[in-house]
């Protein structure tokens, strides 16, 4: 999943949450105004204890969690699968808290049902184990020590034999969800795998693994028409008398160049611009975001190292020539684009060879 739309889904859970959250505090503390107990087993707690145990120390811990996980979905050091068990563990801290605040057995057991749902959507097998782990140490913790609380009800037994069983019985329902998740998962992923193998096939040029002459027309049409107020820059590059490397030195000798034509625009024009193999001896250079000097400057650091390579059979240097233009007319096509970039590399020629020309 994309990362924005990631942290966005969330966000929007733990606001979920936390609404949830205040909503059932709200509660306690109107309930604490009017003293009228909706059960009749707080009559017996004074407005302290009540004010105490009912919405300071639970809100106080709900707060802490929810400042804790949010601040963990924010920090960008920290692996997606660990944001996803925050969350988990999150609503697993509303529950527990929940479970020992308010003696409702059977409703709270199977409020447990939650976290372990939300384990499953995150598709993880060992979230999932650690989860329902998680969530029947908590129940089999409480039912150790519930007896203890002065809210205790009389039919505890009766109650735990309920709760325990929904929890059970939702532990069974997300075992086969989740053996169908996975199944399901790996045939979506064998898929996208199969895709992304076939569309980096036809992208790339097959010499060089750059990308091709069709590819090349696509990002730039895509970029001319997507571009809003950044810049967009395009350098074309082409190797100086070529022709007479290959009838010196061989065809095999030229690819030699080629290949390292290649390896150098690579390596000078970044991972986020886009190097194209345009035509036998002629490559492109996309950069989106990039003005027109700081492109220059990849470009004529790229012929430096290019000119400088010593080849064993070679005698002499060999040179390409680059025109280079960022994008100044919104209404200019993506073909038009090209030809004035094309116009600069024909200036260069003409200048002499062996430089960038930019404009
Ligand atoms: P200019 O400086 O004006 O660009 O002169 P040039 O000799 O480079 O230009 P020209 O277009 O006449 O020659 C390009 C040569 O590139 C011709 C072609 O055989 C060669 N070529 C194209 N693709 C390949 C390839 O993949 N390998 C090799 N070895 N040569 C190639
Ligand atoms: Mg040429
Ligand atoms: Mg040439």
């Amino acid at each position: 999943m994309e990362d924005s739309r990631y942290q966005k889904l969330h966000r929007h859970f733990l606001i979920i949450m936390l609404a949830v959250t205040a909503l059932i505090i709200l509660l306690f503390v109107l309930q604490y105004y009017m003293l009228i107990s909706v059960d009749a087993k707080y009559i017996e707690i004074t407005r302290e204890h009540y004010l105490k145990s009912y919405v300071l120390i639970p809100g106080g811990i709900f707060l802490a969690a929810y400042i804790v996980v949010w601040q963990m979905l924010d920090s960008p050091n920290i692996a997606a699968q660990w944001k996803d068990f925050a969350t988990i563990l999150y609503v697993w801290t509303l529950c527990t808290v929940g479970c020992f605040v308010c003696v409702e057995t059977p409703v709270l057991f199977g409020s447990f049902a939650v976290p372990i749902a939300l384990s499953t959507v995150y598709g993880r097998r060992w979230m999932v184990r650690a989860t329902e782990g998680l969530c029947l140490v908590t129940v089999a913790q409480y039912v150790g020590t519930a007896p203890l609380f002065p809210t205790c009800g009389e039919n505890i037994v009766v109650d735990v034999v309920i709760g325990m069983s929904l929890l059970i019985l939702c532990c069974i329902c997300n075992e086969i969800l989740m053996e169908y998740v996975m199944e399901n998962n790996g045939v979506i992923l064998s898929h996208v795998s199969d895709n992304t193998r076939l569309e980096m096939r036809l992208q790339r040029e097959p010499m060089t693994g750059l990308y091709n002459h069709t590819a090349f027309y696509e990002y730039l049409d895509t970029f001319v028409r997507n571009r809003g107020e950044a810049p967009l820059t395009l350098a074309v590059v082409d190797i100086d008398d070529f022709k007479k490397v290959n009838d010196t030195y061989g065809h095999n000798n030229g690819d030699e160049v080629i290949l390292n034509l290649a390896r150098v625009l690579q390596k000078w024009c970044g991972e986020k611009n886009y190097v194209c193999r345009y035509g036998g001896e002629e490559f492109s250079v996309i950069f989106p975001n990039v003005k027109v000097k700081e492109a220059a400057s990849m470009m004529n650091r790229a012929l430096e190292e290019f000119r400088e390579t010593e080849y064993e059979w070679l005698d002499g240097r060999i040179t390409f020539s680059c025109g280079i233009f960022q994008m100044s007319s919104y209404t200019m096509t993506a073909e038009e684009f090209f030809r004035v970039a094309d116009k600069m590399l024909y200036n260069a020629k003409h200048n002499g060879k062996n430089q960038c020309v930019s404009g």
